[in-house]
């Protein structure tokens, strides 16, 4: 028997509600937000991961789906692409490519799949989805001001609220600027020169190329140093300290609570100033829900004009699992099942259902092979609210027996009634 591939799944129903409605919220809080949708490719070039991520991120070490394409000629080496492990750098490669700057501010949002090679355990798998945004766009349209850290941070408070997930808690840093950089790898250079012997082999690689990194380690035998290692709260300049303090003051002001943890870094490179986390207390070893951050310079890495930007991606996968309702909640079920009772009853039933249906009901339509007990046993199952039962007799005097299948109680109604009695529900 052919199985999904490791770390992959399938989404199924009834669960694939509790994704439906956590997607038709999250549209619903765009809309209000007026970001717009986008959708980039699930594959691009290598390049672009690498010089955004960044080489010595886990994700582009060790993460990546990657392969070499097949070039037009046989002879001819193809380019190397990657399948997506994130979408702000799609999102950024499409801004550029557009000139979508030329709009202003950018708000952009989108729902769709992410790969990693990570080891598959619950809440992580190689398949996994996201529903992330971006807000960004030249400096002169405000791109950089603290407002916009602090509204995407409410957006995602107001969307864990709307969808009902409680017990959520959001950590918030600054992991400063390319000012400020150098100085605090320099410093954590310093402090890791005698030690990173004792520290794992990835760490040892990342004090030598990219010692932000090494604040991604899991390794517990490491936590201990990691400990002791300068602090990047000390390390912020002037104008890092005063955007920070203006984030924490508006998020304060608008009664979203937070703590402050400066040993929070992201695991992406492309991470500047305000850096966040969401965790579940429900959802075990893998707690985070969704992280995000400001990405000031990703833009001009990319070969890009200056588009100071603020993002999120949020894990859905995540997000389903720590939902307090439940799939049998929120799957939406039949308003009325259509049972054609005798021969020749199904172009009738078909006619019905499909009016019923323009009233923006739901709809399941029975099989005329069914006898009326039948009819009745699956339209139960379905947790069908009503039973419309469509026979010669009901044709011929234009009156149909509508049955509220939680009630019993069972009506006569001509075909112009039935939509507004199934509608109430009663
Ligand atoms: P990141 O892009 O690493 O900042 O991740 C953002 C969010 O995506 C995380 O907080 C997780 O909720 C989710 N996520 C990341 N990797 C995985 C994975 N392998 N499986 C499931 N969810 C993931």
């Amino acid at each position: 028997m052919i199985k999904a591939v490791r770390g992959t799944r399938d989404l199924l129903p009834p669960e694939t509600a509790l994704w439906d409605f956590v997607e038709a919220e999250a549209r619903y809080i765009f809309r209000a937000y007026n970001f717009h949708e986008i959708r980039t490719p699930i594959f691009e070039e290598t390049q672009l991961f690498a010089r955004s991520v960044g080489e010595e991120t886990d994700i582009v070490s060790k993460e990546m789906f990657t392969w070499q394409d097949r070039g037009r000629a046989q002879s001819d080496q193809g380019q190397s692409l990657t399948l997506r492990p994130e979408n702000t750098a799609g999102v950024v490669r499409a801004y550029i490519e557009h000139q979508l700057w030329k709009r202003g501010l950018n708000k952009l949002f989108y729902i769709g799949p992410q790969f990693r090679r990570e080891r598959p355990q619950k809440g992580r798998y190689r398949q996994f989805y996201q529903i992330g945004a971006e807000a960004l766009g030249p400096p002169s349209a405000g791109s950089e001001s603290p407002t916009r850290d602090a509204e995407v941070i409410e957006l995602l408070a107001s969307l864990l609220e709307r969808i009902g997930v409680a017990g959520w808690a959001l950590e918030l840093n600054s992991v400063g600027c390319a000012k400020d950089r150098p100085l605090f790898n320099e410093a954590l250079r310093k402090a890791l020169a005698p030690v990173v012997i004792k520290m794992c082999a990835d760490c040892q690689r990342r004090a030598a190329t990219n010692p932000l990194r090494v604040f991604d380690c899991k390794v517990p035998q490491d936590q201990p140093i990691i400990a002791q290692l300068p602090r990047i709260s000390d390390f912020l300049d002037a104008d890092c300290r005063v955007h920070f303090q203006q984030v924490e003051e508006i998020l304060t002001a608008v009664g979203v609570p937070f703590t402050v943890n400066d040993r929070l870094v992201r695991g992406l490179d492309y991470y500047t100033r305000t850096a966040f986390e969401f965790t579940h207390t429900a959802l075990g070893a893998q707690n985070a829900i969704l992280g995000g951050g400001r990405y000031d310079g990703l833009s001009e890495a990319l070969g890009g004009p200056s588009a100071p930007g603020i993002g999120f991606a949020i894990g859905e996968d995540r997000l389903v699992m720590s939902l307090s309702a439940s799939a049998d909640e929120v799957m939406p079920k039949p308003d009325v099942y259509v049972a054609p009772i005798g021969a020749g009853m199904d172009r009738e039933a078909a006619r019905l259902a499909r009016e019923l249906r323009r009233d923006a009901l739901v709809v399941e339509l029975g099989d005329e092979t069914f006898r009326l007990k039948k009819s009745l046993s699956t339209a139960s199952k379905l947790e069908a609210k009503f039973l419309l039962i469509v026979g010669e007799d009901e044709v011929k005097a234009e009156a149909f027996a509508l049955k509220n299948l939680g009630t019993g109680e069972q009506v006569a109604l001509a075909r112009n009634e039935l939509a507004k009695k199934i509608q109430s529900g009663t």
